[in-house]
């Protein structure tokens, strides 16, 4: 597909059909399983200081906490018991956590149960990814955000572009099924700029790609500004699901806060995975990305039931797989 032909799509116009085809895809690529994930988000903590996260390093106003290994753990156990078959373990780049400690985490999970684990901690050093990988863990997500220069470095203040690139592909190389991807509709970015990211989103050739929208949070410098468009994160993830046919493509829960339904309408754009915290419910609000997230009070059992029932309704299947993608990089 063209540049232009994706700005063509971006702007609107052919929905129905862009959605019927990135269905279609995804039917072709997975028949009619839904797979889903349980997250655990084990630390609020972070280091960076990224210009749109409510995590980010200066924001004083939120509550901080930490999981304890053994809190993560029971955590698993209790997705594991869910039938759920993979577990992202997720946080801020939180140094207290370090290669030794996760590295234990991930071997006694591979040790307690028969699930993937993927991992999600932001830059770490390629040997603290080598360790992790050696210990057991199974995928990485690493969302580079933009893959515009010059933009990323006004998302990101303090981190480098080439630097997380750099990370993506070192994760690639290690044999990890890799994840990145976008957010949309950050300040700055245009329907062009929207399109480049993703064909150079594709050109990675990645395992699992993720695009969900903007989502201001008052207490970051983008506080203020106007929150991603969700029709057009919906036509990012389609474009994506036509041109990587077997990567995993989450309906993100950044989407099902700013769109009613957004899962939903995530599915019916061509996504083929849901993701949902099982973070313990003590500490899940304090996740604090973006207003709204894991503001869900209902216990981890309420709302797997819950997301069953959504893909049952839609005619299609709650997967018990695994589902792991390995894209042929050639
Ligand atoms: N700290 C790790 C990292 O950044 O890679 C992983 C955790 S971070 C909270 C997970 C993702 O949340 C980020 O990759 C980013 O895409 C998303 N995110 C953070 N703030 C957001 C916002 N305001 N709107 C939409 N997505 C956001
Ligand atoms: Fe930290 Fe990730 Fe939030 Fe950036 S997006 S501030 S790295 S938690």
């Amino acid at each position: 597909m063209r540049r232009n032909e994706i700005i063509t799509l971006l702007q609107g116009g052919s929905d129905a059909s862009l959605f019927e085809m990135a269905r279609a895809q995804r039917v072709a690529s997975f028949g009619e399983e839904i797979y889903l994930r349980g997250i655990v988000e084990f630390s609020s903590h972070c280091r960076c200081r990224c210009n749109y996260c409510g995590l980010r390093a200066p924001n004083d106003q939120i509550h901080r906490y930490r999981l304890t290994p053994s809190e993560i753990l029971s955590a698993v156990d209790e997705l594991a018991a869910l039938g759920l078959a993979t577990v992202v373990l997720q946080g801020g780049e939180d140094p207290f956590y370090d290669m030794a400690s996760v590295g234990d985490i991930v071997s006694q999970v591979k040790r307690d149960h028969d699930i993937a684990v993927t991992l999600s901690l932001g830059e770490r050093g390629s040997d603290a990814f080598a360790h992790w990988r050696a210990c057991g863990a199974d995928r990485y997500l690493l969302k580079m955000e933009t893959m515009n220069e010059a933009l990323y470095g006004q998302f990101r203040p303090g981190c480098d572009f080439h630097r997380r690139l750099a990370g993506v592909r070192t994760l690639q190389t290690l044999g990890y099924e890799t994840g990145s991807g976008i957010i949309t509709g950050l300040p700055g970015m245009t329907l062009e700029t929207l399109a480049d990211d993703i064909l150079a989103i594709t050109a990675l050739k990645l395992d699992m790609i993720s695009a969900g929208p903007f989502v201001p949070h008052h207490q970051t410098p983008f506080g203020t500004q106007a929150g991603g468009d969700p029709r057009i994160a919906l036509r990012t993830m389609a474009i994506l699901r036509l041109l990587n046919p077997t990567a995993n493509i989450p309906a993100t829960s950044a989407l099902e806060i700013v769109e009613k339904e957004g899962r939903r309408q995530g599915i019916d754009a061509g996504a083929n995975v849901l993701m949902f915290s099982v973070t313990p419910e003590s500490v899940r609000k304090n996740y604090a990305i973006y207003p709204g997230k894991n503001q869900e009070t209902q216990s981890a059992a309420h709302t797997i039931t819950n997301a069953r029932a959504l893909i049952r309704g839609m005619g299609l299947i709650p997967s018990t797989s695994r589902g792991g993608v390995k894209v042929d990089r050639g």
